[in-house]
C-alpha cells in the first residue's frame, strides 16, 4: 500500500493542504500535466481541504491499462472472496465513520448528521453486496432435447468507467464501485471535482481492505476534460454515471455510437402531492426536511408541492413558518440544520431562478436571496425559499434548480394533482400526503416515477431495494438491491450435451 499524500507531513499538513495524488494500479502517482486544483470549503469559501491532481486523458489511458491488466485475475478470484474484500471495506468505513463525515462536510457543505447518514448507506451497502458473492442468480432449466441440460450464469463485463457526483460524495461511489466489483470488473473511478476527498477515502480503504492492484484505479479532474477519454475508449465495457441529465445525454449519445453498455441515474424535479385530507403539520414537516435537507442538493429532493386548494394557503403559511425556523450555517456545527450549497457559483445559479419565478408571476413566501450576514459572510448561503401560485408549466416548476426552492402549485382535484405531477421531463421521486387508502393506490397507479412515498417526503433510499427513475432521469437501470449486480454484469447461456456415446 503507497501513500495518497507521500508529500505531507504533519507539520506541513497543518500549514498547508494535503496533495492527493491519482491511484493507477495499485500505486499513487502524480498526474502527467504536474498541476492540481483545489478542493475548497463551501462554508467559508478561502479554506482549500486538499488539493488533487489535474489530470490529463493519459492519466485516464493508464488508469484503463491498469484496470485491463488487473481483469482476469481479479475475475478468477471466486465471487464470495470478492465479497469478503467489500465486506472489509465496509468496516472500515464504520470504523472510520466520524472522521470521514467531517472531511466531506467541510468538503462538501452538508451537516455532520447527513454526512454520517452518506457514510451510512455506503457502509450498509457494502455489508448487503457482499453477501451477493456467494449467492449469484441463476437459472437452471430443463432442455427440449434428451441428454441436454441448459443453464445461465452471470459474468462479469471488463473494465467498468464510475463517474460520480458531489452531492452523495461516498454513497454514490460505493453504490456503484461496490457492485462493479463485487460481479468481477475492474473500475476506473472519477469522481466530481467539487468532492474528490470522499472517493479518496473510498479508494484508500478499498486498497486497505486487499483490493489487489488495477483492480480499482480513482483520477481526478474536470469531466469536460476527462470524460470523452474514458466514455470512449474500446478497453471499457460500461459507464455508470450519476450526474445532470444533461451530461448523461451526451455521456449515452458517445456510449451509443459503440453500443457500449451505459447506466445513468440523472437528474429529477421532484414533487409532493397534499390532498386536502391530508395531516397538514406531517407534510409540512416532510417537505422541509425533503425541500431544505442537502440545501435542496438531492437529486430526490421535493422542488414542487401539488396541494389541493382547499388546503394551499394553510399549507404555505406553515412551510414559510418552518423554513425560517431553520438554523442555516456551517455543517461542522451540530445546530446546523442547512448548510451552504456546493461552491459560489450555484447561488448565483440558484438565485437566478428566483428571479425567473418573479418574472412568471409566481408569489414568493420566503427566501429569495443569497445569505452574507455575520458568520455566513465568505460560505455559499442561500435562505430556504417558497414560491406559491406556481403553475405548471412555468420553468420553476419544470426545470432542476437544485436549491433549497421550494414551488407550491395549487390545484382542484386529485386527477389535476396526478397530471401536474406528471407533467415535467423527470420521473424519479414522488410522493402523496392522504388519510384516504383509494387515494394512495390510485396514486401507486398513477404516478409515473421510479420512486413512490406515501406519508413521508420524496427522499431516501434502502440497500436492499432498488433505487432509480423513469422518463430522463435514467435509462432503465437501477442502483441498490440484489439486482445492482446485474447492471454490472452479463448473462452467459450455457447448454450441455451428455449423449450416452458407447
Ligand atoms: P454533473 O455536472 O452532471 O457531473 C456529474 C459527473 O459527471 C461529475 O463527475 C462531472 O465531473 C462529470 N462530467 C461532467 N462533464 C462530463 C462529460 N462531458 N463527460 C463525462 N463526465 C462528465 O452533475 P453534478 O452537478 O455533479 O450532480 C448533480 C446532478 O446529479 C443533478 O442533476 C442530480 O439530480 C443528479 N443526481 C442524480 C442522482 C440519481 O440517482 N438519479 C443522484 C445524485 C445526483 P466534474 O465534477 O469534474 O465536472
Amino acid at each position: 500500500m503507497t501513500s495518497a499524500h507521500p508529500a505531507s507531513t504533519e507539520t506541513q499538513e497543518q500549514a498547508q493542504p494535503r496533495a492527493y495524488l491519482n491511484f493507477i494500479g495499485g500505486e499513487w502517482r502524480p498526474s502527467v500535466s504536474g498541476q492540481t486544483f483545489d478542493d475548497t470549503n463551501p462554508a467559508r469559501r478561502d479554506e482549500v481541504i486538499a488539493r488533487f491532481q489535474k489530470s490529463t486523458p493519459a492519466d485516464v489511458d493508464a488508469a484503463i491499462s491498469a484496470a485491463q491488466a488487473a481483469f482476469p485475475a481479479w475475475r478468477a478470484m471466486p465471487a464470495p472472496q470478492r465479497g469478503a474484500i467489500i465486506l472489509r471495506a465496509a468496516l472500515l468505513l464504520e470504523a472510520r465513520q466520524a472522521e470521514l463525515a467531517r472531511d466531506m462536510t467541510r468538503e462538501m457543505g452538508k451537516p455532520l448528521r447527513e454526512t454520517m447518514g452518506d457514510i451510512q448507506t455506503a457502509i450498509d451497502f457494502g455489508k448487503f453486496v457482499a453477501g451477493e458473492g456467494s449467492r449469484p442468480e441463476g437459472d437452471t432449466v430443463p432442455s427440449a432435447i434428451p441428454d441436454k441440460m441448459c443453464m445461465t450464469i452471470r459474468q462479469p463485463l471488463g473494465v467498468v468507467g464510475v463517474i460520480t457526483p458531489w452531492n452523495f460524495p461516498m454513497a454514490i461511489p460505493a453504490w456503484k464501485t461496490f457492485p462493479a466489483l463485487l460481479a468481477g470488473n475492474t473500475v476506473v473511478l472519477k469522481p466530481a471535482s467539487d468532492t474528490p476527498l470522499s472517493s479518496a477515502h473510498l479508494t484508500e480503504i478499498l486498497d486497505e481492505a486487499g483490493l489487489p492492484k488495477g483492480a480499482l484505479n480513482f483520477v481526478t479532474g474536470s469531466g469536460g476534460v476527462l470524460g470523452d477519454a474514458l466514455v470512449t475508449d474500446p478497453r471499457v465495457a460500461m459507464i455508470s454515471l450519476t450526474g445532470s441529465t444533461e451530461v448523461g445525454r451526451r455521456v449515452a449519445e458517445l456510449c451509443g455510437r459503440d453500443l457500449r453498455r451505459v447506466s445513468l441515474e440523472l437528474g429529477g424535479k421532484n414533487a409532493v402531492i397534499v390532498m386536502d385530507d391530508a395531516n397538514l403539520d406531517e407534510a409540512v414537516k416532510a417537505v422541509s426536511w425533503a425541500g431544505f435537507g442537502t440545501t435542496g442538493q438531492r437529486c430526490t429532493a421535493t422542488s414542487r408541492v401539488i396541494v389541493h386548494e382547499k388546503v394551499a394557503d394553510a399549507f404555505g403559511r406553515k412551510l414559510a413558518e418552518a423554513a425560517e425556523r431553520l438554523r442555516v450555517g456551517d455543517g461542522l456545527d451540530t445546530a446546523t440544520e442547512m448548510g451552504p450549497l456546493v461552491n459560489q457559483g450555484r447561488v448565483a445559479a440558484v438565485h437566478e431562478y428566483t428571479e425567473i419565478g418573479l418574472g412568471e408571476g409566481a408569489s414568493l413566501l420566503t427566501g429569495g436571496r443569497a445569505l452574507t450576514e455575520g458568520e455566513l459572510a465568505g460560505g455559499a448561503y442561500y435562505a430556504p425559499t417558497v414560491f406559491t401560485n406556481v403553475k405548471p408549466a412555468m420553468r420553476i416548476a419544470q426545470e432542476e434548480i437544485f436549491g433549497p426552492v421550494v414551488s407550491i402549485i395549487p390545484v382542484a382535484s386529485y386527477e389535476e394533482a396526478i397530471q401536474a405531477a406528471n407533467s415535467t421531463i423527470y420521473g424519479l421521486s414522488c410522493a402523496i400526503f392522504t388519510e384516504d387508502a383509494r387515494t394512495v393506490f390510485r396514486a401507486m397507479r398513477d404516478i409515473n416515477a421510479g420512486l413512490i412515498y406515501v406519508n413521508a417526503g420524496t427522499t431516501g433510499a434502502e440497500p436492499h431495494l432498488p433505487f432509480g427513475g423513469v422518463k430522463q432521469s435514467g435509462n432503465g437501470h437501477r442502483e441498490l438491491g440484489h439486482k445492482a449486480v446485474e447492471e454490472f454484469s452479463e448473462i452467459k447461456t450455457v447448454f450441455v450435451s451428455y449423449p450416452d456415446v458407447k
